[in-house]
């Protein structure tokens, strides 16, 4: 190695890497149970993409017409298409009532119905009665939700004692020969010292990969660090296929619209002013889940009812609202609607098109957080010492599509669950922390050496377009196999290029080329895995959808994907079953069927 790297030794019971939503419930959680909690995070925690999450958080509170949590687990696995596994969505369905009073007895800034009680606003896919009403089940504190819950979350984490390590950027875990996880090791981003985290415990809360793709509603910060992390540990990713395009995306800058905007009775037309959601989903109409209006939109624009001189977006009306009840519901929206798209909400339609959003995949972990993986025929071998939550995680709540609102959710009952569970394994694992590997921070220092002192021809930011370009024309909306192998094919060039990268900025201070060379390495592991679980996935399945396999396959492909990628970019896939079973008998499994809406 050429760099003489220093490394300061740090020992806790848990290191959660991320302060999102997920990150800082799980962070706080811990340490009110009493366990020595570290959080490592790159960015402020109040500055994690949570923050930007705008409808709201679901749950069957029931405060503005019936509902019952039974009804919310089968909207869940509907909008999965059936990839979701049940016991986990039992468990988010029934311990969402719990989480969320627990949220609002935090100090979250609900908004208020006229009894005080938490506001509730109708979402896409969330019914009543199993699909015979409209559920008002999304809790909101107006169009600022994730705002209102990350900085609560944040307090809470404070009052608790954890310790943050902010502006670190984590690298790689340190595994040990038998597979399990003993720590990560991260760099602080304003001195450039090297930090080696051990614990018993690893939690990775570090988000989605949006940014593999070109026009997407995510931070630039969310590349997939904890997926790039966990592949070059050598185990898989799951359900990698399933990228969620949402429906309203402003035209141009990717900035996102809340689907909160069609709960409270905005819709869509197209350039002959049609109301067209009525013909593709005669009852949810604009509130059809995430996928069926993506595609209609899409259907839309390819038969040339496209609005706008090019034809390519679709309109988004909120005027007949009125301003009070924008003001009130909808501020923020129609302030990005002036800022991005330049147009008052109260007069004129908003310009949107279908723009990736959130990431189905991830890293493949029970209803406990607990990272698995395929081990000797046993689909749900527990990778010792390691956990992920949040959108960084595959519980698999979402399956291949998931509802709006459902994502803010997964991040407290799972940031929680994972909590409890940490505690009774560091219980078990007593004081004594297992003797660190030998080589263990090898991986992450080569990398960071690797790629500081790399001196190729080619930019980070050139190979990151590249990349973000194949995406999104080549793992878009509407896939067919032969458009999929020829993306196949591009991905690997990119993937190819990396090996030219060349980062100029040689310090360790603040050194954003050398960060985001890292970021990218990250993206291109999730974006290989993408684009190769897609081509293989030969059916359509929720936000999948392959226009040569139109229907859905429950004999041949209900099944999870896993995805291992070697230091080359290949990829080589298997499966896990998805789980058919609940967790008690207060609910039976709900079989397959045809998803309308
Ligand atoms: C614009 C927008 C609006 C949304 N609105 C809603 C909504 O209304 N309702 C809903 O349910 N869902 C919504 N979602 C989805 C939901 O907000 C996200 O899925 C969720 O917030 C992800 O939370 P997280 O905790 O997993 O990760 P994030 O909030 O993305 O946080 C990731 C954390 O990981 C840290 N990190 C990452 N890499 C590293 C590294 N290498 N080293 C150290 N730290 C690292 C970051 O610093 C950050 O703290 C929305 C998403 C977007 C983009």
């Amino acid at each position: 190695m050429s760099g003489d790297y220093t490394i300061i030794d740090h020992t806790y019971d848990v290191v959660v890497v991320g302060a999102g939503g997920a990150g800082l419930r799980a962070t706080f959680g811990m340490a009110e149970k009493g366990l020595k909690t570290a959080c490592v995070t790159k960015v402020f925690p109040t500055r994690s993409h949570t923050v930007a999450a705008q409808g709201g958080v679901s749950a069957a509170l029931g405060n503005m017409g019936e509902d019952d949590w039974r009804w919310h687990m089968y909207d869940t696995v509907k909008g999965s298409d059936w990839l979701g596994d049940q016991d986990a969505i039992e468990y988010m369905c029934r311990e969402a009532i719990p989480a969320i009073v627990e949220l609002e007895h935090y100090g979250v800034p609900f908004s208020r119905t006229e009894e005080g009680k938490i506001y509730q606003r109708p979402f896409g896919g969330m019914t009543t009665r199993y699909g015979e009403g409209r559920a008002q089940r999304t809790c909101a504190a107006a169009d600022r939700t994730g705002h209102a819950i990350l900085h609560t979350l944040y307090q809470q984490a404070l009052k608790h004692e954890a310790e943050f390590f902010i502006e670190y950027f984590a690298i790689d875990l340190i595994m040990d020969e038998e597979g399990a996880c003993r720590g990560v090791i991260a760099l602080n981003l304003a001195d450039g010292t090297l930090h080696r985290f051990r614990a018993h415990i690893v939690v990775l809360a570090t988000g989605g990969y949006g940014r593999s793709y070109f026009s997407c509603t995510s931070a630039h910060t969310c590349t997939g660090d904890g997926n790039g992390m966990v592949l070059r540990a050598g185990l898989p990713l799951q359900d990698m296929e399933f990228v969620q395009f949402h429906p309203t995306g402003i035209y141009g800058s990717g900035c996102l619209i809340t689907e909160g905007v069609r709960g409270e009775g905005g819709y869509l037309t197209n350039s002959d002013g049609e109301r067209f959601m009525e013909r593709y989903a005669p009852n949810a109409k604009d509130l059809a889940s995430r996928d069926v209006v993506s595609r209609s939109m899409t259907v839309e624009i390819r038969e040339g009812r496209g609005v706008g001189p090019k034809k390519d977006h679709i309109h988004l009306h909120l005027e007949h609202l009125g301003a009070e009840v924008i003001n009130e519901r909808l501020p923020g929206i129609a302030e990005s609607a002036k800022i991005f798209a330049g147009v008052d909400v109260t007069k004129e339609p908003i310009p949107v098109i279908p723009t990736v959003h959130y990431n189905m995949g991830g890293i493949p972990t029970n209803y406990r957080g607990e990272v698995v993986t395929l081990k000797d025929g046993n689909p749900d071998q527990i990778v010792p010492g390691l956990m992920a939550i949040g959108e960084a995680a595959c519980v698999s709540v979402h399956g291949a599509n998931r509802l709006g609102s459902n994502s803010l959710l997964d991040l407290v009952v799972f940031g929680r669950s994972a909590a409890i569970r940490a505690a009774e394994i560091v219980k078990d694992a007593g004081e004594h922390h297992r003797p660190l590997p030998k080589n263990g921070s090898d991986l992450a220092l080569e990398r960071l050496d690797r790629i500081r002192n790399a001196k190729g021809e080619r930019p980070t930011a050139d190979i990151r377009a590249d990349m973000q370009h194949v995406m999104q024309n080549y793992a878009a909306v509407f896939r067919t196999g032969e458009s999929l192998a020829e993306g196949c094919e591009k991905m690997d060039e990119v993937y190819r290029s990396f090996a030219e990268v060349g980062v100029s900025d040689r310090s360790l201070v603040w050194n954003s080329d050398l960060i985001e060379t890292l970021e990218l390495e990250n993206l291109l592991g999730c974006a290989v895995s993408t684009i190769r679980s897609a081509v293989n996935r030969e059916e359509s399945r929720g936000a999948h959808a392959r226009e040569d396999f139109p229907d859905r396959n429950d004999d041949e492909w209900m099944k999870h994907s896993l995805s291992w990628v070697d230091t080359q970019g290949k990829v080589a896939i298997d499966y896990r079953p998805v789980h058919m079973y609940t967790l008690t008998d207060e609910v039976e499994v709900f079989p397959p069927k045809a998803r309308v809406y």
